[in-house]
């Protein structure tokens, strides 16, 4: 791609936004009835996946050269997601607190109601039940269901091992190797084709949720009936995004921070649209190793996992959202449950699959956890689908300064 490539995309981008967003709000209907072009993106983002993961996590570890390495990395990668998702946690904690969103007596709609109970079925709502669904997951038991399911860390521990292992066994290995560096090359190929698509995908992607949710008409009286809360969320989101991810970007991944977050621009406003970090991964791994130049030694290994386990924004939501439930419901929390709010919800991040609205049913497990009432998740369903779209942003951006700092400390 052309250095200028990057500036007409993203002015494209920009350009799909603003008429998704006029489209969708004045004249919903229409908002709608265009919303299959944004469907058309995201299954074709979402068709990548799977080859993705499974290519560049197999590239990725047999370009160690010692398999060894794996360990350090591995363990440097987990240690970042941690500790950042857990700034990310305290952060929306101190803001909730700070600014109180939640008021006793607020009432939960009864359809509202209906629709988190079932979405909460057969859901793990206990630690120990996530941490089992989490540790069971990491091994698939068919190859195929665990692809046609997107189920990406069972594949992911998978493909490590699988490359790790075609690494021992000589030149037949090395034949399977370059096959996935071919697989993985002509994947990334036609990732930069569909980027093309974006700006039409992206804007039809928005007009169509705003059109869902009435146009402007009705979107606006969703946003202002739960405005405290919603506001502290974003707040919470943008502090962490444009200060905390940004110094860590800057003085240990040492990297321009306006330049990264340029080249990431395509991939920040897929996340918006399709709230969906798996189905950026495909995008954010372009950005960050095309466009920016990250090493594809680093990201291939750091993106996927990423996009999987680490959560910022998700996280953060949690602690506010179960926070500003208990708030509504006049409980007050003792300091020890705020810090077993803040590590259930680092957990239910890690836990929250990359796909829409995951981190709505993770949450069960932090207002179990501090003995909440589970209704109260009623309370904020109805601007979730917003909320979703921003933290997911978080999300991705996460992970891409993750790849930066990483690169960075493995050079060391
Ligand atoms: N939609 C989010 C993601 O894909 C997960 C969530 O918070 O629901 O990153």
């Amino acid at each position: 791609m052309s250095t200028n490539s990057p500036n007409k995309l993203l002015i494209a981008i920009l350009l799909g936004i603003t008429l998704g967003i006029i489209i969708g709000g004045v004249t919903p209907d229409i908002g709608v009835s265009i919303q299959f072009l944004g469907e058309l993106f995201l299954k074709a983002l979402f068709v990548m996946v799977v080859p993705l993961v499974i290519s560049s996590m197999i590239v990725g570890v047999s370009s160690l050269g010692d398999v060894r390495q794996l360990g350090p990395l591995g363990t440097r990668t987990v240690l970042f997601f941690m500790a950042t998702t857990g700034i990310a946690v305290v952060i929306g904690l101190l803001l909730v607190l700070a600014i109180h969103p939640g008021t006793p007596g607020t009432g939960i709609d009864a359809g509202d109601l209906a629709n988190v109970s079932e979405r909460l079925e057969n859901k793990p709502a206990t630690v120990s039940g996530l941490l089992h669904t989490i540790l069971t997951g990491l091994v698939p038991k068919n190859l195929f269901s665990a692809m046609a399911n997107a189920e990406v860390l069972p594949l992911i521990i998978f493909s490590l091992v699988f490359g790790g292992v075609l690494t021992t066994i000589g030149e037949r290995g090395q034949f399977v190797i370059r096959f996935f560096e071919g697989v993985n090359d002509a994947i990334m190929a036609m990732v930069h084709l569909l980027m093309w698509t974006a700006p039409v995908g992206i804007g039809a992607l928005i007009a169509g949720r705003l059109g869902v949710a009435g146009g402007f008409s009705g979107f606006w009286p969703q946003l202002v009936s739960l405005g405290a809360y919603a506001a502290t969320v974003i707040i919470a989101l943008l502090i962490h995004a444009l200060i905390v991810l940004p110094l860590i970007l800057h003085f240990i991944g040492k990297q321009s921070v306006p330049k990264y977050a340029r080249n990431l621009s395509t991939a920040l406003t897929t996340a918006f649209s399709t709230s969906s970090s798996s189905a950026t991964l495909p995008l954010t791994m372009e950005a960050v190793i095309d466009e920016h130049g990250i090493s594809s030694r680093t990201a291939r290994f750091v993106l996927p996992l990423g996009a999987t386990v680490n959560m910022n924004g998700t996280a953060m939501y949690e602690a506010v959202a179960a926070m500003f439930i208990a708030q509504s419901y006049g409980i007050e929390l003792s300091f020890a449950q705020m810090i077993i709010v803040v590590l259930t919800a680092t957990l239910a991040g890690i836990g929250a699959a990359g796909i829409p609205e995951a981190g709505l049913v993770t949450m069960v497990i932090v207002l179990k956890a501090v003995g909440l009432p589970l209704e109260g998740v009623a309370l904020i369903l109805v601007i979730d689908w917003f909320l979703d779209r921003c933290r997911t942003t978080v999300n991705v951006w996460g992970d891409a300064v993750g790849a930066a700092v990483i690169d960075e400390l493995e050079k060391k």
